[in-house]
């Protein structure tokens, strides 16, 4: 029954209190209080986006027992037939690891990068390439044009900066392959595409930076289009 616990407890939480019922005060962002008990106050304060947590003041050390607890809690603990594969519904523990295994990734456990060669070997010539990129950034900037051919226009474009500042070894043109590399990088995140073994949300890219992102996915694309 939902009467016998404490406030901090979610309806739809099935657990029952532990310990006293106002051991602490979970606050959310704008300092809206909620009294609870340590193990509902951890759960509620791993599901809040900028909350605290502070110990009655007959319950010292409460405070950092919760606080301690909600970094291993995911959010929203009590559903558990729910995917858990986004930041967002992992604990800020599972997170720091998982940003940390990126961080540790060694050059020895990848498969060497692409080459320039790799690549573009068997690319359209730059002149062919450079009109064909132009006519894409025509059509794909209409609002109407289909998702693939604006993909389709980011991939080509940052690969065609990624020749070119190979090339020249112009600094203006390195930062262009970034920056052209990058808004593929971004784009493919934020849509869940990509054809290569790596996807856009992958820790290799952090290391390896967009242009390796743009070789991987420009010699995918340009197979399947051979
Ligand atoms: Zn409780």
């Amino acid at each position: 029954m939902t009467t016998d616990r404490c406030a901090a407890a979610h309806p739809e939480d099935p657990t029952p209190c532990v310990g006293p019922h106002d051991a602490v005060t979970v606050l959310d962002r704008s300092n809206r209080g909620m009294g609870g008990c340590e193990h509902h106050a951890a759960r509620l304060l791993a599901s809040l986006e900028g909350g605290r947590v502070v110990s009655a003041p007959d319950h010292p050390g409460a405070a950092i027992r919760v606080h301690k607890a909600a970094d291993t809690t995911r959010p929203f603990a009590w559903v558990t037939d729910a995917p858990r594969t986004e930041p967002g519904q992992l604990s800020a523990a599972e997170n720091r690891a998982a940003a940390q295994a990126g961080d540790n990734l060694s050059a020895d456990e990848l498969p060497p990068p692409f080459t320039f060669r790799d690549a573009y070997s068997r690319a359209p010539e730059m002149p062919a390439e450079t009109h064909d990129v132009l006519r894409l950034q025509v059509t794909s900037g209409d609002y109407a044009a289909p998702q693939e051919e604006v993909r389709e226009y980011l991939l080509r474009y940052a690969a065609l900066a990624d020749r070119v500042a190979e090339e020249s070894g112009d600094a203006d043109d390195q930062e262009k392959a970034e920056r052209t590399g990058r808004a593929l990088l971004d784009h493919d995140r934020e849509h869940g595409i990509w054809r290569g073994v790596y996807p856009p949300g992958h820790a290799i890219w952090t290391h390896r930076g967009p242009r390796a992102y743009t070789r991987q996915e420009y010699i995918t694309w340009h197979r399947s289009t051979a």
